[in-house]
């Protein structure tokens, strides 16, 4: 028997990155906050934050929202919420209502789920004072859930292909009845 030594395949970098794959440091930021790694997640989110949000990037919002995910996860609530509290108040900045509204609910509610009953009622308190009255009132803001969402919901990845982030089927931005669009990345994510 005789043995050849393995011929170890050519790798070039590409010469170009495909155009629409996700930041690196996004793919890394959601790969700490799921093996738990929060404190390192959270000021990788705020980098991204800060980052997409001087660039004007429409992620910016969620990805602080995101890093105060990651604060409270890490025992330093009140910098989480205070980062939350940031993200939602860009969603106020560019009047994005409905997003702003859809994003609030799914805060309020893993705040609940994670037993911060406290923090969830500071957070509900402090947007009720942010939002004008007549948004209250505006259709945009009382449909402002994701009705077309959930009739197709169970048909979403769990997770953005691209970006490694977790889908949330009551927070994404549909698109049409069968696309969404990642909250971190801007990825589209098919229902099939
Ligand atoms: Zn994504």
């Amino acid at each position: 028997m005789w043995r050849r030594r393995p011929i170890q395949p050519i790798r070039r970098p590409p010469l170009r990155r495909p155009a629409r794959r996700a930041h690196p440091k996004l793919v890394e930021a959601h790969k700490l906050f799921q093996n738990g790694d929060y404190l390192e997640a959270a000021k990788l989110f705020e980098e991204l934050a800060d980052k997409a949000e001087k660039n004007k990037i429409p992620q910016a919002p969620r990805l602080y929202l995101q890093a105060g995910a990651a604060w409270i996860k890490a025992e330093e609530k009140d910098k989480g919420i205070e980062i939350i509290k940031k993200g939602l108040g860009k969603f106020i900045e560019r009047k994005k209502w409905a997003e702003l509204k859809r994003s609030a609910s799914a805060v309020v509610h893993r705040l609940r789920e994670n037993g911060l009953n406290e923090q969830a009622v500071e957070i509900e308190t402090w947007l009720e004072k942010q939002v004008p009255q007549e948004v209250k009132e505006a259709p945009v803001w009382v449909k402002a859930t994701s009705v077309r969402g959930s009739r197709v919901s169970a048909q979403l990845p769990t997770n953005c292909p691209k970006c490694g982030g977790p889908v949330n089927p009551k927070e994404v931005d549909w698109i049409d009845t069968s696309t969404a669009a990642c909250v971190y990345c801007g990825s589209l994510l098919r229902a099939d």
